[in-house]
């Protein structure tokens, strides 16, 4: 089975499951996360299926800085940039990804407390 008939992310890439998508560009698509654990949690993505950072690679560098930047100005989007907000990649099982295809969580509206659980 293709990585796109298996994969939740990919469906939602492809548009084959809903999701509340707040910005989408030729390399990422960003939406709401369905189980929000702040008034902001968005889940920015690459369109390109890669299974978590743990597997990026050198190339997608660029990739993954510009998942960082779409984040930022997501938050700023959402009036909680300068206030404070928080990018968050769980990486594997211990950290507690549960969905395999890369993700960076984005979250603030909140005080967010630390160390994290
Ligand atoms: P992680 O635990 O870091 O792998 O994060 C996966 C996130 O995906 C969780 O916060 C889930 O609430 C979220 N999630 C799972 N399914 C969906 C979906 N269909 N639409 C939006 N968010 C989802
Ligand atoms: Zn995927």
């Amino acid at each position: 089975m293709s990585a796109s008939q298996s994969c939740l992310f990919c469906r939602i890439v492809a548009g084959e499951l809903h999701a509340e998508r707040v910005y989408e560009d030729d390399r990422v698509v960003a939406f709401r996360d369905i189980n929000p654990q702040a008034p902001v949690h968005l889940l920015v993505i690459p369109r390109k299926h890669l299974v978590s950072l743990g597997e990026a690679e050198a190339e997608d560098a660029g990739l993954l800085g510009h998942l960082l930047l779409c984040g930022r100005e997501l938050a700023r989007q959402e009036g909680i940039l300068e206030r404070g907000y928080r990018t968050v990649i769980n990486t594997n099982r211990e950290a507690g990804q549960t969905v395999f295809h890369l993700h960076v969580h984005v979250l603030g509206g909140r005080f967010l407390g630390w160390p994290p659980g």
